[in-house]
């Protein structure tokens, strides 16, 4: 397995103090943490950063590792090393694979990016599930080679210009004496490999864009901004690596006129000024489709009115919320004149003294006036 340099990792001088290497640290861990960077290799770059500033931030550790290099904090402590690369090795050494453990240690698994779709429904999908069918560009591993990279019937070779070990050391001479550091092999990048005769389907890429087709379930309940992961639909991974995750992020269009508070819906409904005073039982549009609602003599407007269970079904729990019906009391604008009459004699009924409501209710005002 080879290393790069853990200076080289976290960017910073031989010579660095304490403070620059926990800020260097601090700054690489936040740029490659998998949960914030999406790139294929953000992982390994994560654990990478990681094991190296394990190994500079503690005094021991460092001064081993400035004399022996690698092996210094390997040999010494032995433990920590949670990079794929030391896993492969510690694991191949145990089972004794011989001559491939170098080669599959270096070529370390890569997981597959996570990819994200945007996915619009209508209101009434949100509510009660539906089965999407969604096309999803993506890299799978290359079905010509397997993911190998190499042409059928070809077989990648040692690096000639690394020979093999995935990184290239150079020494200079300063006033400390002699230096030697090492970088990521430019020709195979690290792999330790190259591939005389690329694989012809993917370029050697190990991995080739397709457009898959899938099969969304969406659960009934869900809601604008619902997030779906599909495990292992991402991107394919490299070097056997696992499949990125795939994220159908949820937007849902407005009905017409029912709204959605939560579990619950809301409809705004109209009713007129003799409805309100006598009381009515009037159809209302669910999303079951219609039913009764009685509204009870002496409606004011604004009042809402709950129907158990006719609202949206929960995500993780049986049962749904409840349909909130809120009425308006309409005033007629277009009266005959048979009905202005009628209303004249509501009114001396009424008493034409016009109450201010907040003073005490205009019922009581009322009540007052007939007693009079
Ligand atoms: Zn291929
Ligand atoms: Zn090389």
């Amino acid at each position: 397995m080879s290393k790069r340099d853990y200076y080289e990792v976290l960017g910073v001088d031989r010579s660095a103090g304490d403070d620059d290497i926990r800020r260097s640290y601090r700054r690489l861990a936040r740029q490659y943490h998998p949960d914030v960077n999406k790139s294929a290799d953000a992982e390994t770059r994560f654990k990478e950063v990681n094991e190296a500033y394990e190994v500079l931030s503690d005094h021991k550790k460092r001064t081993a590792y400035d004399q022996f290099g690698h092996v210094g904090p390997q040999a010494g402590f032995g433990q920590g090393f949670t990079g794929f690369g030391g896993f492969g090795d510690i694991f191949e050494d145990l089972f004794g694979f011989g001559a491939r453990t170098q080669q599959a240690a270096r070529r370390g698994p890569l997981r597959g990016a996570d990819l994200r779709y945007n996915l619009t429904i209508s209101f009434e999908e949100a509510i009660f599930g539906c089965t999407k069918e969604l096309e999803i560009p993506r890299l799978e591993t290359c079905p010509a080679c397997g993911g190998e990279g190499a042409e059928p019937g070809t077989t990648p070779v040692r690096c000639p210009q690394c020979n093999g070990a995935g990184e290239v050391r150079q020494s200079r001479q300063s006033i400390f004496g002699s230096i030697i550091t090492s970088s990521t092999c430019p020709r195979c990048r690290g792999e330790g490999e190259v591939t005389p005769s690329p694989c012809r389907e993917c370029g050697g890429q190990k991995r080739t864009q397709v457009t898959k087709t899938i099969l969304v379930d969406i659960p009934a309940g869900v809601d604008d901004g619902t997030q779906i992961r599909l495990a292992g639909e991402g991107e394919a991974g490299i070097n056997g690596g696992p499949a990125g995750n795939l994220y159908v992020v949820l937007s849902v269009t407005p009905h017409d006129f029912l709204h959605r508070r939560d579990n619950d819906v809301l409809l705004d409904l109209e009713i007129n000024m003799v409805q309100a005073a006598l009381g009515d039982e009037v159809e209302v549009p669910t999303l079951d489709g219609t039913e009764k609602l009685r509204i009870p003599a002496g409606t004011q407007t604004g009042r809402s009115f709950r129907m158990r269970g006719k609202g949206v079904p929960h995500l993780r729990r049986k049962g749904r919320g409840d349909l909130v019906v809120t009425v308006f009391v309409r005033t007629p604008t277009d009266l005959t004149k048979e009905q202005t009459t009628l209303l004249q004699d509501l009114a001396r009924t009424l008493g034409k003294e016009v109450v201010p409501t907040h003073e005490k209710g205009l019922f009581d005002r009322l009540r007052e006036a007939f007693k009079a």
